[in-house]
């Protein structure tokens, strides 16, 4: 294996010692505590695990927690007037509604009723213009900690060529973006692209965020290039024992590992580093809300 290993576990772990760091600040010079809102809305598994990591991971980095469940026949009304009673809480600096929805709900509308300025996982039409333009926003916190892992390997990205495959919203738009705004030559891939090999082939910097087990071999990757796979795909695992399944990213790590210079596993590479932009972000909301510096090194 010749490629680096960028570890995201370690990573994180620096960015919350961070965040916690700016909190106690927070506390002791200006009395003031970063709170986050998280909203569930039924009671899909994978979203119950995710919102419990996010309150945990916000009380251990010193912040308020603020747990809202709702029943998943809850109606749109209720939700927003939830909504308006967080954007007007000034306890309150950061909301999160954590998607998807159940079916019967508006999750556009919804987003876009949560403050822009709270908005911090960076969903809000109004952030992602403001992304868009080059102006100051709330970034998404999955590409933000892409963007943060491959400024610390590379230090300056500048004309570097950077391909991301997948075109999501909440993915591959907002990471184009903030690849772009760090001056690299950027191409969206998608699901129409033509001879994708040879397209990630030409890339310094390939992000993948597809949704595809091990979709992308080593033989795609230039060599040297620097990999951060966001995906997160369950698969079987047989050689575990009957009925397991295992983690794997996007991309085939052994064979990419191979070829490239650095990588990110899965797991324990962009995942953890998801929920501590959150962190950051809520943090970065607060000292916004009260005019305050924010924290160096943890937005964008
Ligand atoms: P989406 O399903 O919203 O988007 C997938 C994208 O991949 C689409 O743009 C699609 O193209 C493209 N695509 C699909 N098949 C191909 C193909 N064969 N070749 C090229 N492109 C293809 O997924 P998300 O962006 O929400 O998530 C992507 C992955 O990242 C998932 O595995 C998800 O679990 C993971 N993820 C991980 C997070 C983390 O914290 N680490 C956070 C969020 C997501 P088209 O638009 O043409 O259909």
């Amino acid at each position: 294996m010749a490629a680096q290993i960028i570890d995201g576990k370690a990573f994180s772990a620096r960015i919350r010692d961070k965040v916690a760091t700016h909190v106690a600040r927070l506390k002791d010079e200006h009395g003031i505590t970063p709170g986050l809102a998280v909203v569930l809305v039924g009671e899909d598994p994978a979203s119950q695990v995710y919102v419990r990591n996010k309150g945990k991971q916000t009380v251990e980095a010193g912040m308020n927690s603020i747990e809202h469940k709702l029943a998943a026949d809850t109606s749109e009304e209720t939700l927003l007037a939830l909504v308006d009673k967080l954007n007007n809480d000034e306890q309150v600096h950061g909301i999160l509604v954590q998607l998807p929805l159940p079916k019967h709900l508006d999750e556009d509308l919804v987003i876009n009723s949560i403050d822009p300025a709270k908005d911090v996982d960076g969903f809000h039409i109004s952030n992602v213009g403001l992304l868009g333009t080059g102006q100051k926003s709330m970034v998404p916190c999955t590409p933000l900690g892409c963007l943060m892992m491959l400024r610390d390997h590379h230090g300056n990205l500048s004309g570097l060529d950077a391909v991301v495959i997948g075109r999501s919203n909440i993915v591959g738009k907002p990471m184009a973006q903030l690849l772009l705004g760090d001056s690299c030559t950027v191409t969206i891939a998608h699901s129409r692209t033509k001879d994708l090999p040879d397209v990630v082939r030409r890339a310094d910097i390939v992000v993948a965020a597809v949704g595809r087990p091990e979709m992308v071999p080593g033989d795609w990757i230039k060599p040297g290039a620097t990999v951060i796979d966001v995906g997160i795909n369950r698969i079987e695992a047989p050689e575990k024992g009957e009925g397991k399944s295992r983690l794997v990213g996007d991309c085939h790590f052994e064979s990419c590992a191979e070829v490239a210079g650095a990588i990110t596993p899965v797991p324990g590479g962009v995942g953890p580093m998801t929920i501590a932009c959150l962190l950051a972000n809520t943090v970065t909301a607060c000292c916004r809300a009260n005019g305050l510096a924010e924290p160096d090194g943890l937005t964008a």
